[in-house]
Order: structure tokens, then C-alpha cells, then sequence
């Protein structure tokens, strides 16, 4: 059942050119998203949008997911920060395309998340589907980057929520000719930014408009609340 509606919603992705790359449509052809969802919406999967995870926030609507793996041109190999790990939907399709048959990533492949809950949500979810080998979870303020010896720096970085401007830890984690997925702006509406780093050098690419929850911590968006002061 799940696997034809799965099925069903790539070809259609592919047919409107959002899945462009063979490796982006085999990832999202082989992680169940139905795992990565409270039980109460799994008959949602499918559907093309945005659903409710714990904590108040959402796992983003399978084109933004694919949107970010091609923008990124997520490769096999690559190495990998996620800011923003909610669901752990968006990491395991990343780590199917980065390690596709498994082999080892150790601590190549780093996701990060800020609230407790959800990262414990995402272990057991990646633990279910076979994902969580693979992927090195940490909990902490994703906006300062990840907390690697000085000097390391990511070949790709995907951020999963809104950024009022891009932290600056992160433009200094990535790689020379790496690239950051990151959608910058107000709360409501947002621009997902493709950057290059060539160099010193760092250009912007627009890739399209998006609606995702605020980044917060020290470079997120700040509403005053305890967890937001940075
Ligand atoms: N990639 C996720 C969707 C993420 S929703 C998925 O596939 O399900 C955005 C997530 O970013 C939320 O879980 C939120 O708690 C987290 N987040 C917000 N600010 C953060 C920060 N400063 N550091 C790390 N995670 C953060």
C-alpha cells in the first residue's frame, strides 16, 4: 500500500522536474516517510505537504526535501551537517544517497538538533528503518555550527529551518567548492538560498520561495522565550 502511493508520488515529482538526479529518486523511492510520522497522519505520507511531528514542528513536504538533495547535489561520499534533524525523515534520505549500500560514513554524515525530545524522536525512528548507523545525531544549538575539531569543515550543509540571515559559523564550516541549502527570512515566508563557496568567494543562488518553522538558538530568530536566548 505505502509503497505504491511512495511509488506514485515520485513519478509524479520526477514528471514535474523536481526529482532530477537517479540517486535523489532512488532515496526517496526506498525510506518510508510513513515512519517518520506520528501514527495519527501516516495516511498522509504521501501527500505532497507538510505534517505535525512533536514539539510543534513539522517534517517538510517531500518536493522541499527533494528540492534540497538537488540543490545540494547531494552525492555519494559527501560530507554532510544537517541543522535540524526534527523527524530524521530528511537525514535518512541523505544518508541513502550519500551511503547507499551502508558502507561506513563515521561521522561524516552529522545531523543536529536543538530540542531533546525530538532528537530522541528522530534515534528511534532512524533505529526503525535502518538508518541510524549511518548518521551521527547530536543535540545542541545547530546555529553555531557543529562542534567539530577547528578547521573542519562540511562538503555540503542543508539547513531544515528559516534562518533571519545566515549564521555565520556555518559560511565557515563549509568547504572550499562545497554548497549550503538554506532557506533565509521573516518568519512566514522565505527565499531557499543555494551557497557556493569558491574560496573566499560566495555566491547566492535563489532556488525558490518556501514557508518553513524558525531556526532558533544564537543565529535563529528570536521570540523571546527562555530556549530562544542565544
Ligand atoms: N529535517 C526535519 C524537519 C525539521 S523542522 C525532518 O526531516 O523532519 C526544523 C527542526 O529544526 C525542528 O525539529 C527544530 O526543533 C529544529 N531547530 C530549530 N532551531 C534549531 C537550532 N538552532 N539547532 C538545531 N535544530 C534546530
Amino acid at each position: 500500500m505505502s509503497e505504491e502511493k511512495r511509488r506514485n508520488l515520485v513519478e509524479a515529482l520526477e514528471l514535474e522536474g523536481v526529482i532530477k538526479s537517479p540517486s535523489v529518486k532512488r532515496a526517496m523511492l526506498k525510506v518510508p516517510r510513513e515512519e517518520f510520522i506520528p501514527p495519527e497522519y501516516r495516511d498522509e505520507a504521501y501527500e505532497d505537504h507538510p505534517l505535525p511531528i512533536p514539539g510543534n514542528q513539522t517534517i517538510s513536504a517531500p518536493h522541499m526535501c527533494a528540492i534540497m538533495c538537488e540543490a545540494a547535489s547531494l552525492s555519494r561520499g559527501d560530507t554532510l551537517l544537517e541543522i535540524g534533524t526534527g523527524s530524521g525523515y530528511h537525514i535518512a534520505l541523505c544518508a541513502e544517497i550519500i551511503s547507499p549500500s551502508g558502507e561506513s560514513v563515521e561521522g561524516t554524515i552529522v545531523s543536529i538538533e536543538l530540542v531533546k525530545q525530538l532528537a530522541y524522536y528522530a534515534r528511534d525512528n532512524l533505529k526503525r528503518t535502518g538508518y541510524y548507523d549511518r548518521v551521527h545525531l547530536l543535540v545542541a544549538d545547530g546555529s553555531l555550527g557543529a562542534p567539530v575539531r577547528k578547521g573542519y569543515q562540511f562538503g555540503k550543509i542543508i539547513v531544515t529551518a528559516a534562518a533571519p540571515r545566515i549564521p555565520p559559523p556555518l559560511i565557515e564550516q563549509l568547504a572550499d567548492k562545497g554548497v549550503m541549502v538554506i532557506p533565509v527570512g521573516p518568519r512566514w515566508q522565505q527565499v531557499l538560498l543555494a551557497v557556493n563557496r569558491d574560496g573566499d568567494k560566495i555566491a547566492y543562488r535563489h532556488i525558490t520561495y518556501c514557508v518553513f518553522v524558525s531556526l532558533r538558538g544564537r543565529y535563529g530568530h528570536h521570540d523571546g522565550s527562555r530556549e530562544d536566548r542565544g
